[in-house]
């Protein structure tokens, strides 16, 4: 059955442009028919669907990575073709295996705590807590918390740190039964939580909902102009349906009575936004800061559905740039493995047609991924200590965005002359004893 979708699928995602809006295909913020290709990656497994060994010889579903972007509200987005149910309840990913993210949360709630005065009396929410990396911060402050939180394995991590956790989606039915009991926020974050949101209106309404009336939300999500200018288009998997710029942004919140009062610029995931909320009509004195990434953004194309197209030409630069070379590599003998086995690296690989005829196997970090196979080009991952005992001559980096805390992590490699190869924006080549850390 999958494999008769999967062909189908293909027909389908081959056909022109134009034949896209025949299909119906609609906005998920504004409704208007979607007609433009941002990027088509083909098909590809979901991102965190990892094999176990006695599943190799079987078949896999895969699904169509062909992005869109909306002619009438510029959001980029790509089609929900899996329910949230199936990828989220069991996942994969811990947020406490990255030591850079969880040092980012512990200095964002040292920051909002001061910034916004929060103590014993506030109430503090995260949507998609996941195993508690980041609320864990608040408890040395005594501020409430709660985290919510879809995968029942991440979540019961959290409870192990003593952050309180809803095993729950959350919409406006949640933010509703949550306001009946008593309870309202003077904080919600949702740190990458907004591009896997199917329904954009729902979860906004009900942020807007539980929100107290001088509360904040904040929100953190990469950036699109970064995703353009450094051809990151391995950050594109089907769990991420929406990728967002302020503009659009914008658009979404201002449908919910709540409007942006400050933004920054984050280093974060390759280059996130941050961005900060309140209900329209509260106190929060909007920064100038919005204005002038809203003016730069305009600056740049991004309401012009023209300047969209010359992102889908950098991805096949980088394609081949990066096949080109692995074969020249190979052809001298070269041994590769990688290093991780992230949701990115997926798309890459996948995208890419990178199995073990290029890369030995990867290790990962996470004990879970572990003996399993990356979805697709099924690479083996084993622990860290396969780099010692392999010796390689190249480590493929697929956390690109982690390439410093790897390089600190992995600089005794060079004893044996192994280099470490970054995928993108462009292949690059390095020692990991020649970072600066
Ligand atoms: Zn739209």
């Amino acid at each position: 059955m999958y494999h008769a979708k999967a062909m189908h699928a293909v027909t389908h995602e081959r056909s022109t442009a134009a034949d896209v809006g025949s299909r119906h295909k609609i906005c998920r913020l504004c409704r208007a028919q979607l007609a433009t290709t941002f990027v088509d990656l083909g098909m590809s497994p979901l991102c965190q669907s990892f094999v176990r060994g006695d599943q190799i010889d079987r078949m896999e579903a895969y699904y169509p990575l062909h992005v869109l972007v909306c002619s009438e509200c510029f959001l980029v987005q790509l089609q929900g073709y899996v329910a949230p149910e199936q990828i989220f309840t069991e996942y994969a990913y811990f947020s406490s295996y990255s030591t850079s993210w969880v040092e980012h949360a512990r200095r964002y709630c040292e920051m909002v705590v001061a910034r916004f005065g929060l103590g014993q009396n506030s109430q503090v929410f995260e949507i998609a807590s996941n195993d508690g990396y980041l609320l864990q911060h608040f408890l040395p402050f005594r501020v409430p918390v709660l985290g919510i939180e879809p995968a029942a394995n991440v979540a019961e991590a959290a409870r192990r740190k003593n952050v309180p956790t809803l095993v729950q989606f959350f919409g406006l039915g949640l933010a509703r039964r949550l306001v009946s009991e008593g309870r309202s926020a003077d904080l919600i974050i949702g740190n990458n939580v907004l591009a896997q949101v199917p329904d954009l209106h729902d979860f906004t309404a009900g942020m807007a909902h539980l929100l107290s009336p001088q509360g904040v939300i904040t929100l953190e999500f990469p950036h699109l102009e970064r995703l353009i200018d450094e051809g990151q288009f391995d950050t594109i998997y089907h769990e991420h349906f929406s990728y967002f710029s302020l503009i659009t942004i914008d658009r979404l919140v201002r449908n919910h009575g709540l409007r942006i009062f400050d933004v920054e610029q984050l280093a974060s995931h390759g280059g996130s936004l941050r961005v900060y909320l309140c209900h329209t009509d509260s106190g929060h004195v909007t920064s100038s800061r919005v204005c002038a990434l809203m003016a730069h953004e305009r600056q740049i194309g991004f309401e012009d559905i023209g300047s969209y197209a010359r992102f889908a030409v950098s991805v096949h630069n980088t394609k081949r740039q990066l096949l080109s070379f692995l074969i020249a590599a190979k052809e001298k003998r070269a041994k590769i493995c990688g290093y991780g086995a992230p949701g990115k690296g997926n798309t890459l690989l996948n995208y890419c047609g990178i199995g073990t005829d290029f890369i030995d196997f990867t290790v990962d970090r996470n004990p879970y991924k572990q003996g399993l196979y990356t979805p697709g080009m099924h690479i083996p991952i084993y622990p860290l200590s396969a780099i010692d005992e392999a010796r390689p001559d190249y480590l493929l980096i697929l956390p690109w965005n982690l390439k410093k805390e790897i390089a600190g992590q992995m600089r005794h490699v060079s004893e044996w002359g192994c280099k470490l190869i970054v995928p993108i924006p462009t292949v690059e080549v390095i020692d990991p004893t020649g970072v600066a850390l």
